[in-house]
């Protein structure tokens, strides 16, 4: 999850909560800091936004991949998120990042989260509370993909 507009801190940590109503939390990473990075003609660049605060959480739940999703669209509204334009600032950003070992590819789902396996600011907090778990696109796990992150533009600075 991402948060950068408001009390970004009290609004994760809230958020962490609200998910309790679909899902059995069992693990949450520490907060980061990150920079907010954008793309401008495909090249990653720094985003005149307030930095985030990014973090990960596991859990069980009963709910299919689809509920799931649903479900983290109606926290992020309730956290008054409004889509204007992508790369936005926002309250609140909840991303499915991996289900399982499902490999999921519709219009409005796709798991493994794609962008995942390049963004420090996913993979480091993961790492903490999943580094064995296995991606099944990449073929690696979680902390072997942290460990090969190579650009330094976003390094997450835990709080
Ligand atoms: P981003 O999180 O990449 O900045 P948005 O949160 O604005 O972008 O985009 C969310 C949209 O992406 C949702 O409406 C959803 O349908 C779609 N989407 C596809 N796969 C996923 C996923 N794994 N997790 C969250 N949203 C996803
Ligand atoms: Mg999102």
């Amino acid at each position: 999850m991402g948060s950068n507009l408001g009390d970004s801190l009290r609004i994760v940590n809230q958020a962490v909560t609200a998910l309790g109503e679909g899902v059995n939390v069992t693990a949450v990473s520490r907060w980061y800091r990150t920079k907010p990075i954008g793309y401008r003609e495909g090249q990653p660049c720094l985003l005149e936004q307030p930095d985030f605060i990014n973090g990960c959480v596991i859990g069980t739940t009963s709910l299919s991949p689809g509920e799931l999703l649903e479900f983290l669209l109606r926290v992020e509204q309730s956290f008054g998120r409004v889509r204007r334009q992508k790369y936005d600032a926002r309250t609140l950003d909840l991303d499915l990042l991996l289900y399982a070992d499902a490999v999921i590819a519709t219009p409005r789902l796709q798991v493994p989260h794609p962008r995942m396996t390049d963004r420090g600011f996913v993979l480091i907090p993961l790492a903490e509370i999943a580094p064995d778990w296995w991606h099944p696109l990449a073929n690696r796990s979680v902390l072997d993909l942290a460990q090969s992150l190579t650009h330094s533009l976003c390094q997450p600075v835990p709080l």
